[in-house]
Formats: structure tokens, sequence, C-alpha cells
């Protein structure tokens, strides 16, 4: 794991991927390096990671400071040992759906909606927000199961009558408490994948859970729906990185 600066709320991240770690017997290092740290300073501790044996899974926690190209880091990790699934590689795999590592959290999306015993095939799936981290890959798992697929955005004209059409709505704005009850189709599966700190210092999702909850058919809460999967994704991605890279010694 490799931090670059002070940002409060990495810094929470990553201690959470740092204790599953832990928990799960993978052994970890962590890089914290100063806000200063010069691009060049970054690729040359992601190449010599690229080389060491004893790794088999890299993240570098974004965001990255502003005078560091956040491409040009996620495209200097090894493929193999990319266990966020940012590397375009890794994204193409996702696209023809033939892929070693998924992203965390849409796949931590996926693993819900899976375990929840609910099914894909055939539904009218929407996911608002289309972020190459959530958005996208999202979209791209949920059709590969078959669903019929909507992207919603900030262009999107009247986001409600998309949203109201959902049997599986999934919202990933990053704004608090956007999406409403009144927005979501009676029965719906809705996923927050949402973490917003508001001035109280409390947590919240993306959708008004208490308008929202009278509705839908199932909802997951923040804190303690999608965050938790998330991480829990990254040990699964690292255990296979761990796999893949014994194999292609
Ligand atoms: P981004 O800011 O990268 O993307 C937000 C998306 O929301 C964009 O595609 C944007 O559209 C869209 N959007 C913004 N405003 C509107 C609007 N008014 N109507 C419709 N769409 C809109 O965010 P991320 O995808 O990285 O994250 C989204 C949220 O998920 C954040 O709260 C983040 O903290 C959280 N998150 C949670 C994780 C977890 O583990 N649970 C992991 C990652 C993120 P456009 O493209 O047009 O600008």
């Amino acid at each position: 794991m490799v931090i670059v600066g002070d940002d409060p709320a990495s810094r929470v991240y990553v201690n959470n991927k740092k204790k599953a770690c832990a928990e799960c017997g993978i052994y970890s290092e962590e890089y914290a390096l100063p806000e200063e740290t010069t691009q060049e300073e970054l690729l040359s501790l992601i190449d010599t990671l690229n080389k060491k044996s004893d790794i088999s899974g890299i993240l570098v926690q974004l965001p990255v400071p502003k005078h560091i190209d956040e491409t040009t880091i996620i495209n200097a990790i090894d493929p193999k040992k990319d266990v966020d699934a940012f590397h375009p590689i890794n994204v193409g795999k996702i696209m023809v759906g033939n892929f070693d590592f998924v992203p965390c959290t849409p796949a931590g999306v996926m693993e819900l909606i899976k375990e929840s015993g609910i099914e894909i095939s055939g539904k009218e799936c929407v996911v608002v927000g289309r972020s190459n981290i959530v958005g996208k890959p999202q979209a791209m798992l949920l059709l590969h199961q078959n669903g019929t697929v909507t992207i919603c955005h900030s262009r999107t004209k009247d986001l409600k009558e998309h949203t109201k059409k959902a049997d599986i709505l999934v919202v990933a704005v990053g704004i608090p408490n956007f999406v409403t009850g009144d927005m979501i189709k009676e029965g719906a599966v809705v996923i927050d994948v949402g973490i917003n700190r508001l001035e109280n210092k409390k947590l919240c999702g993306d959708v008004e859970f208490e308008s929202a909850e009278k509705v839908a058919g199932a909802i997951t809460p923040v804190p303690g729906g999608v965050g938790p999967m998330t991480i829990a994704m990254l040990m699964k991605n690292t255990v296979k990185a761990a796999e893949l890279n014994k194999t292609h010694k």
C-alpha cells in the first residue's frame, strides 16, 4: 500500500485495508510518502514493488496530490499486481468479460446482489455515475450478468424517469442524500455506493435512506454496506494476484 500525503479519508482507508490484511493473514507493507513526493520518486517506488517477488499486489491510494499524474501512476503498476484493477489492461479485460481482477467496489456490489439471492438476468439495472472506478465497471459487470443496463450521469435529462424504472439501482454520485424515495420503484434493490462526510462528521450515502427504505425491496446502509465489501474484494484480488504471480514466475 502506497499513500502520498496526509488526506484524512485516505489515511482511514489505508488503515482499514492494513487491518483487513492482518485479519486475513496477508503480509502487507505500507509506504507513507510525504505530500511533496515527486512523480519520479513515486514511479521509482512502483518500479521497485513491481520487481519485488514477495509482493503480489500494489495499491496506490487515490487521489494522489495534484502535481502527480494519476493516469501515469496507474499505468506504471504491473497489471498482474494491479489489485485495484485500474490499469487499462485490466479495464479492457473487464470490457470483454475475461478478467483476473475486478475493481473492488463494483465487485463488492455484485457479491452483495449474488449473496442476497437476487437475479440480475433480464432486470432493468440503472447505474447513476460513470466514473472509471465505480460507474463504468459496475455497468459492465451487470451487463455480463445479462442485466439491461442504463448509465446515468450529470448530463442525463430527467434522472428520475430512469431511476424509477430500475429493478436494481446502483448510486455512485458523491452527493449526500441525492436519490430520494420518490425516485425509486416499489420493491427495487437499491445499492448505495456513496460515502459522504457531513458537517456534523457523520457519514451518509448518496441515497436518502429514510425515504428510500420505505419503497425499496432491499437497500444497503451507509456506513456498513458497500464499504466493507470493497475491502473484502481487495483481499480477494490480492489472493488472486498471489496465485497469478506464482504461476507467472
Ligand atoms: P466521481 O466524482 O468520480 O463520479 C461521480 C459521478 O456522478 C460522475 O459520473 C458524475 O457525472 C455523476 N454525477 C454528478 N452529479 C450528478 C447529477 N446531478 N446527476 C447524475 N449524475 C451525477 O465519484 P466516484 O465514482 O469515485 O464515487 C462516487 C461516490 O462513491 C463517492 O461518494 C465516493 O466517496 C463513493 N465511493 C465509495 C466507495 C466504497 O468503497 N463504498 C469506493 C469508491 C467511491 P459526470 O461524469 O457527468 O460528471
